[in-house]
């Protein structure tokens, strides 16, 4: 009989290198970081990529979700770099595009979600511990882990579907020399500020205060 409870620390030095480097950024284990790493690591091989110093690749997410941090880690497509776009869309998509080439591959998450692991027993105990909200931090992040560590060993192909695609290069981050806010002062990018009907120059939430939309 397992133990609900029990620590699956053990299993943290089985891990991919890749994939522990992922975990130290993002702080745990969980499926969302795995889905990231999966589709970094697929990409990676489909576009011949090596880990982007400046901007030649890019990832185009539709989610905010954990993922996102694998993506940074894995293919150095980062928000700091501009070559991150999050959309908030929610969905689990992501693109993938390199400029080198202008190809593109776009990868959607199969369907729903069935545990294969050899914990079966444990997992189906967990998952319905936090279906009916009753489940203890510890128990939400064992399940999580066991879930992540059933998504490393499926095929790729049955977690996401992968298909190339054509779509625009997306324009390099802009670069925009800042200037004072008119209002509160503080240092903005030029390219983001609202011009008042006044002719005074504003940042948005001081362009917000005052009622103006941006
Ligand atoms: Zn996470
Ligand atoms: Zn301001």
């Amino acid at each position: 009989m397992h133990d609900v409870n029990q620590s699956s620390s053990a299993n943290d030095h089985a891990l991919p290198e890749d994939l522990k480097r992922c975990v130290a950024f993002h702080g745990h284990l969980c499926p969302g970081l795995v889905y990231g790493y999966l589709v970094g690591k697929d990409a990676s091989e489909r576009l011949g990529l090596h880990r982007s110093q400046d901007e030649e690749v890019v990832t185009i997410s539709e989610n905010d979700t954990c993922a996102v941090d694998a993506l940074q880690v894995m293919l150095g497509t980062t928000t700091g770099k501009g070559n991150l776009i999050l959309k908030d869309y929610g969905k689990n998509v992501f693109t993938v595009f390199n400029r080198s080439n202008k190809r593109a591959f776009r990868f959607s998450r199969r369907g729903s979600y069935r545990y294969e692991g050899k914990d079966q027993e444990v997992f189906a105990k967990l998952e319905a511990a936090v279906a009916a909200g009753r489940a203890s931090v510890h128990q939400q992040m064992r399940q999580k882990k066991l879930k992540a560590l059933d998504l490393l060993a499926k095929p790729f192909d049955a977690v996401f579907d992968a298909k190339e695609v054509t779509c625009p290069e997306p324009p390099y981050a802009p670069l925009a020399p800042s200037k004072a806010c008119a209002q509160c002062g503080e240092m903005t990018m030029a390219t983001r500020m609202i011009d008042t009907q006044d002719g005074r120059c504003l940042c948005m939430p001081c362009a917000r205060q005052e009622g103006l939309s941006s």
